[in-house]
């Protein structure tokens, strides 16, 4: 590289992310459990959405995503005006990041967070900092306790990926109530919608000024392929996040298609109950083969092993029967690997799998 063309400070930091892999050289009978996509997909009536929207793609999609965000205060029971929508809430993330955080500020998440908040508190140039956990599970204290007056933003997803585990009510709102004055607590929701009766943090962010919820349409609306989030904050970040915000960030047809989707609120419970049943029943029978996993709250299960050598020889065994799962050594839980909750097949599918991996003769 020519002297003196340099990347702004924090950038060579990035390790680039890694997506599921979803191929395996030579097979054809192959089931992606890597990367927490609803094993259903869309709905019917947003795939027909799809195709008509496809029709009208000469037309530049609205700014200011007026109907996508009625329709989720509509359905979530929230305020339109607080909303704002992103190319995934990977983009949600990012404008925080970019407004909040710079060179000599810190992003505080946990140790087995989300690797986007890492990636992201680098990409402007600031420092981020990792809260232990205590047994995969988020510890308020140690946040609290890592927490310095250059703290601008604390990550926290309930249910985290990729533990699955999710903290309560009272956890996340004295988490809210001790950070320092100038730092936002950021609930990642995600995987929201796979619990029952939780809003995800949307009642605290409307009680404080100081907490802002993130929701995608990636897992359960089964639109990862599409890149829909959506934030819900105080009405001044709100106002702040929208000046970075590109223009036309959304196209139309991803647009149309995630305004049905949260519309299709049969399809999200049948979803969900689909889920919840699956999940129970492959942690449990993963369980009995000697392969534990906290109780998930998403749509996946942490599967622990003995060691970083027999996850990695399932991990490869899996494979060779077609099934592809999630290493999770990046996350720091190299004797683990994530399993998406797929469809009841594929889910009997894991867990044959599994059980020949450990029958196998030593
Ligand atoms: C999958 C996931 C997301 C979703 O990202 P999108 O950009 O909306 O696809 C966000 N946070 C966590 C913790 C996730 O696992």
């Amino acid at each position: 590289m020519r002297a003196g063309i340099e990347p702004q400070p924090g950038i060579m930091e990035i390790a680039l992310y890694e997506g599921g892999q979803s191929k395996i050289e030579g097979m054809s009978d192959v089931v992606k459990l890597s990367s927490n996509e609803n094993p259903f997909g869309a709905s019917e009536t947003v795939q027909e959405v799809i195709r008509r929207a496809a029709l009208s793609v000469h037309r530049y999609p609205s700014t200011d995503h007026a109907e996508l965000r009625a329709a989720i205060a509509e359905v979530h029971g929230l305020d339109a005006e607080r909303i704002i929508c992103g190319v995934g809430s990977d983009e949600i993330i990012t404008f925080l990041c970019q407004a909040y955080a710079g060179p000599g500020d810190e992003v505080l998440y946990t140790e087995h967070g989300f690797l986007m908040y890492r990636i992201s508190a680098h990409a402007v140039g600031a420092t981020p900092v990792e809260a232990k956990e205590r047994e995969r599970t988020v510890d308020v204290d140690a946040l609290l306790a890592a927490c310095t007056e250059r703290t601008k933003l604390v990550f926290v997803a309930n249910p985290n990926n990729p533990t699955g585990t999710m903290i309560g009510g009272n956890e996340i709102a004295r988490l809210a109530d001790g950070i320092p004055e100038g730092a936002i607590l950021v609930l990642d929701g995600a995987y929201a919608e796979y619990v029952e009766g939780y809003d995800g943090g949307a009642a605290l962010v409307e009680a404080r000024d100081n907490v802002v919820m993130t929701r995608t349409f990636s897992k359960i609306y089964g639109l990862g392929g599409l890149r829909v989030g959506w934030g819900y904050a105080p009405k001044p970040i709100i106002d702040v996040l929208n000046r970075i915000r590109g223009p036309f960030n959304l196209s139309n047809i991803a647009l149309a298609a995630a305004e049905a989707a949260v519309r299709d609120t049969a399809y999200t419970e049948k979803c969900r109950a689909e889920n919840t049943r699956m999940r129970a029943w492959m942690a449990e029978a993963l369980a009995e083969l000697g392969v534990p996993s906290d109780t998930s709250c998403g749509n996946f299960i942490l599967a622990r092993f003995h060691d970083a050598d027999e996850a990695e020889a399932c991990d490869a065994y899996l494979k060779r029967q077609g099934l592809i799962v999630r290493k999770t050594g990046g996350y720091k839980l190299p004797h683990c690997l994530r399993i998406t909750v797929g469809d009841e097949s594929a889910c009997r599918r894991v867990v044959a799998a599994v059980r020949a991996f450990k029958e196998q003769p030593a």
